[in-house]
């Protein structure tokens, strides 16, 4: 218990908070409204938490106070109030929870904001800004609470949002937060009940408590999850998403389905538009809600749904559930899995249907989610194999832009063929200019084309599917069929080209761990295959990114020679004829080939060279 402090105390706002109400007060929203949303969710909040405290707490300060929202409105005294009978805040609270940046949301909004994003709109709409929020409307705020706990005096907490703010003690106050907002002349507006009566009754039917204005009830509690579908019109499913999920977008998929066995679930899921974590943000926090009979069980809860579900949104209540549900225990444990269990299943079969019936609506998902499906794909075991039919590539018998699944390709191929090959490059361009398409075309085998970062990770994870190997096409192991033998066009014989190979292994040294002729080589002069198994190009460059062991070691090249190029004819006869330059340009070969297969990591030498051989034109 804390000493009342007798007087007012004036404390400076956290250096963020201060750069938040800035930017909240300045520029932010246009839809200042959002604000009452923020507060009576606070309310709510803090309902929801006393609710949980009377579980296990004996002794809870004015326990009689109904669990309900009033709001007053005074349009003389330009006010707003909102009063709930929650936790309540103690004075030690106020000043953490309203001075310094604990909110996870207003935290990624900052980290957008430090990162550029201000410019971008959409962007700062992905965030809530919480409590601050009112100050878009507010000349000052002041926040009475008095907490749960009996032995504590009651504070009020006031505010001008311009960088301080002051706690003094507050005489005769319920429990819970009262806040009287006083409004900004051109804010007035929200002092008049019709006002606010309207913001609330757009979305106060998904709030679980009663809310009364002026003294007269708006809602009717309600849980939209549990109402059929067909009663349920799109933007009440639209408001609800933004009210639960504190979004500001329109939900991209949703997805509401219940079921009575093996548990009785109610789901309501949402997609949101955008995937933020691909604009840097911070890993998402679980947002898929856990509820027993309308009753909020955990908002976050961690294990009701798998690690690459964390972009979904919405509800899940199970009237299964006990109430004081702990993570802890075996049984209550056993019955999350079990949730997880069907809930994954079926939005997993929900993303099936999409790709089969909206397929222009599942590529766009897949565009902004379809990281999260890869990443199933590689870690999660048990839907694996579901998650691998749910992935696109581009191919090269696809259109730029249009996309393959793996069930397709498979359907295209001979069953003589036993892979399925993938290229990873940065983009469709580079891996068509590239040297290693050529051989599949040339024997009309379809290659996947792969453009992200995870790919590489993802594919060697997922190892194969139906039965075909996902095999990397720029690997040396790959054995292609013989093509019809080209005519023959005065290429090299098989011993000028086994004499140029051994010179050029001579000639380059430790720079490749082997020369031969190719079988793959159609239009190229030469071509870099990995001498390493475990050490594709991709990752070497990625591990030399991260700076991990391995990137430095030296690299050891398998070079390929085209005998029917001119360039190699060329080469085979200069060898003896002028051996100097024959050098030089056997080894421009040999970085132009490492160009090709993004692995020239030093173009220094490379660029003197050049300008060697170009003086001898
Ligand atoms: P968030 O609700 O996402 O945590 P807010 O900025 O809306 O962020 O609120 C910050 C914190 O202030 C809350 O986490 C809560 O601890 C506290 N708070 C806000 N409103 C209330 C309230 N009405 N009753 C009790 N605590 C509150
Ligand atoms: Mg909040």
């Amino acid at each position: 218990m804390s000493t009342p402090t007798p007087t007012p105390q004036t404390y400076e706002f956290q250096a963020e908070i201060k750069q938040l109400l800035d930017i909240v007060i300045h520029s932010l929203y246009t839809e200042k409204e959002i604000f009452v949303r923020e507060l009576v969710s606070n309310a709510s909040d803090a309902l929801e938490k006393l609710r949980h405290l009377q579980l296990t707490e004996k002794e809870v300060f004015d326990d009689q106070a109904t669990l309900e929202i009033n709001l007053t409105t005074d349009d003389q005294a330009k006010t707003l109030t909102i009063q709930d009978f929650g936790l309540g805040m103690t004075r030690e609270e106020l000043i953490e929870n309203l001075g310094t940046i604990a909110h996870s949301g207003s935290k990624a909004f900052l980290k957008a904001l430090s990162e550029g994003g201000q410019k971008n709109a959409s962007l700062i709409g992905q965030f809530g800004v919480g409590f601050y929020s009112a100050f878009m409307v507010a000349k000052s705020v002041k926040v009475y609470s008095h907490s749960w706990r009996a032995g504590e005096p009651a504070h009020v907490w006031s505010s001008d949002g311009s960088g301080s703010y002051v706690v003094e003690p507050a005489e005769d106050q319920r429990r819970g937060a009262r806040i009287v907002i006083e409004l900004k002349d051109d804010c007035a507006d929200f002092s008049q009940e019709w006002k606010i009566k309207e913001i609330l009754e757009r979305y106060s039917a998904f709030v679980s408590f009663p809310i009364n204005l002026n003294g007269k009830r708006i809602n009717t509690v309600q849980a939209l999850w549990l109402r059929s579908k067909s009663e349920i019109k799109d933007e009440e499913y639209t408001e609800f998403y933004k009210f639960q999920a504190h979004a500001f977008d329109e939900p991209r998929l949703r997805l509401h389905f219940s079921a009575d066995a093996p548990l009785q679930i109610n789901a309501l899921l949402f997609v949101p538009k955008e995937n933020v974590e691909k604009f840097g943000m911070a890993r998402s926090e679980p947002a898929v809600s856990l509820y027993c009979r309308k009753v909020l069980i955990d908002a976050k809860p961690k294990d009701l749904l798998p690690e690459w579900l964390r972009f979904l949104k919405g509800v899940v209540d199970s009237a299964d559930l006990p109430l004081n549900i702990s993570r802890e225990t075996m049984q209550d444990r056993a019955l999350i899995e079990k949730l997880n269990k069907v809930i994954t299943k079926r939005f997993i079969k929900f993303l099936s249907e999409e790709a089969k019936n909206r397929p222009e609506a599942y590529h766009e998902f897949y565009g902004q989610f379809g990281v999260y499906l890869k990443e199933g794909a590689a870690l999660d075991f048990t839907h694996k194999d579901e998650l691998v039919k749910l992935l696109r590539f581009e191919s090269s018998l696809t259109e730029k832009g249009k996309t393959t699944s793996l069930t397709d390709y498979v359907s295209r191929i001979g069953a003589e063929q036993k892979e399925i090959y993938y290229l990873i490059g940065p983009n469709r361009e580079a891996i068509e200019s590239g040297p290693y398409l050529e051989a599949f075309k040339a024997r009309n085998l379809e290659v996947l084309f792969c453009y992200e970062p995870v790919d590489e990770y993802v594919m060697n994870n997922v190892r194969e599917f139906d039965s075909k190997k996902l095999t990397a096409a720029d690997h040396s192991d790959v054995k292609l069929s013989d093509l019809p033998k080209p005519p023959d066009e005065g290429g090299l014989t098989a011993d000028e080209t086994k004499g140029l190979a051994e010179w050029l292994k001579a000639t380059l040294g430790e720079r490749v761990a082997e020369v031969k002729a190719s079988d793959r080589l159609v239009d190229s002069p030469a071509l870099a295959l990995n001498a390493d198994k475990f050490m594709s190009p991709h990752l070497r460059r990625m591990m030399k990114a991260m700076n991990k062991d391995g990137g430095d070691a030296p690299l050891r090249v398998n070079l390929e020679i085209n005998p029917r190029h001119p360039l190699m004819k060329r080469l085979a006869a200069s060898r003896t004829a002028a051996p100097d330059t024959a050098a030089l340009v056997a080894a421009q070969v040999l970085d132009n080939a490492l160009i090709s297969a993004g692995l020239l990591e030093d173009p220094t030498t490379m660029v003197k060279r050049l300008y060697q051989l170009l003086e001898q034109v």
